[in-house]
């Protein structure tokens, strides 16, 4: 697996997807560097694009993703806004100069290699207070929505938006295979038998 130094600036973490059994398609992230800035406060203001505002399934599964996370924490985290009209970025959309607004968008055409699903890039300052966080899901990758019931070659759209908010929160890779933050994502769009490390959850939510 791939490692990526963490940026003085911008903790980025990004999926590949790879077919090791030539059946199941599985997300791979790399580890997202040492660190684990936390927000500090919530709720913390969302956009997403309006591809995900304007396709039910994408919003049904984004909105999903982050129930989970309020569910497993406890409180409110997201204060999600719906579409942001605009470029929530300004430079390069894989080292952007600055994240204009809180955003999960579908981007295409895609930077990165093309088995890689998501990445998620999270601005933090030195004493590891995030100031902002982008999510790119890639746009041209085969992903299943809801519970991807017999879909076993597509990638779980609502794993993967839970797995990347999960960054976005500030949480880092388990070693627990039954997590959401195991860097591979299993077959299936169910969220009902994931587990998150709760200490770990607690910490970066903690108000
Ligand atoms: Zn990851």
């Amino acid at each position: 697996m791939d490692r990526h130094p963490k940026h003085e600036v911008f903790m980025i973490c990004q999926g590949r997807l790879f077919n090791p059994l030539m059946i199941t398609l599985v997300l791979v992230l790399s580890a997202c560097g040492n660190g684990r800035p936390g927000w500090g406060k919530f709720p913390v203001t969302i956009y997403s694009d309006a591809t995900i505002t304007t396709y039910p399934q994408a919003q049904s599964d984004l909105q999903d993703a982050m129930n989970f996370w309020e569910q497993q924490s406890g409180q409110k985290i997201f204060d999600y806004r719906g579409t942001y009209n605009g470029t929530p970025y300004t430079g390069d959309v894989q080292h952007p100069s600055s994240i204009v607004a809180n955003t999960i968008f579908f981007q295409s055409p895609w930077p990165l290699a093309s088995a890689v699903v998501g990445q998620t890039i999270v601005n933090s300052t030195s004493s590891n207070q995030i100031q902002s966080a982008m999510v790119m899901i890639n746009g041209n990758a085969a992903f299943c929505w809801g519970d991807c019931i017999g879909q076993y070659n597509q990638t779980s759209a609502r794993k993967t938006f839970t797995h990347e908010l999960g960054h976005f929160i500030g949480l880092a890779h388990t070693q627990d295979n039954t997590d959401i933050m195991y860097p591979q994502i299993t077959p299936g769009g169910s969220l009902t038998t994931v587990r998150v490390d709760s200490a770990a959850l607690r910490e970066l939510t903690l108000q």
